[in-house]
């Protein structure tokens, strides 16, 4: 008998071992799209280049989340873990 491999049913930190949330990728893929697009929108508008930026920056950080980071998160470490 060969022992269960668990790591998608409960995954742990591989930093400080605590246990990860799952965000779905696609919808962090989705939000972090359409964050992109909204912020391309909003550099038109001279006044909101600003929060373009920011907006821009949230969206790219989603996708990396999601690509990279394949959508978990560590509550302890405050951060998304890349995936190996
Ligand atoms: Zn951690």
């Amino acid at each position: 008998m060969q022992p269960q491999l668990e790591h998608d049913h409960s995954p742990v930190c591989p930093s400080c071992g605590g246990p990860l949330i799952q965000k779905s990728r696609t919808r962090l893929l989705g939000v972090g799209l359409l964050m992109i697009l909204g912020s391309t929108l909003a550099w038109l508008v001279p006044i909101l280049h600003i929060p373009a930026i920011i907006l821009f920056l949230t969206g790219l950080y989603l996708l990396v989340w999601a690509s990279f980071g394949r959508g978990r998160w560590c509550r302890n470490c405050k951060m998304f873990l890349p995936g190996r």
